[in-house]
């Protein structure tokens, strides 16, 4: 496997895909799909990883480290992205139709769930 390079992890544009994604365009022009679920199941605050029993969250992230991620809940939710929005040049916010919205997701989060 090789190691992901810092500019791979940089999008040149991310897109919503009405509820069900996004749409990320990275650096390379290579493009990622992130599917709603695969999101949410990954939120990165503080409240969602606690539901999922990850403590892993007084760690920085890494673009290296990879964990894997057990989750139990396999309640299914119609969930869907309500919007998104850019937060500094880092990260990017999304709330979902429940209205949760405290998840902030860096590029090097959505370059891991891209698998990159
Ligand atoms: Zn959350």
């Amino acid at each position: 496997m090789r190691m992901t390079k810092e500019t791979n992890a940089i999008p040149r544009q991310i897109k919503r895909q009405g509820s069900s994604g996004l749409l990320v365009t990275w650096a390379d022009n290579s493009e990622s799909q992130l599917s709603s679920e695969t999101l949410r199941r990954q939120c990165p605050c503080a409240e969602c990883r606690e539901k999922r029993g990850d403590d892993s969250h007084a760690k920085p992230l890494t673009g290296k480290k990879r964990s894997l991620s057990i989750v139990q809940n396999t309640r299914e939710e119609q969930l869907g992205l309500e919007t998104i929005w850019g937060v500094g040049q880092y990260a990017i916010g999304i709330r979902w139709n429940d209205g949760h919205d405290s998840g902030i997701y860096t590029f090097e989060l959505l370059a891991q769930l891209a698998g990159r």
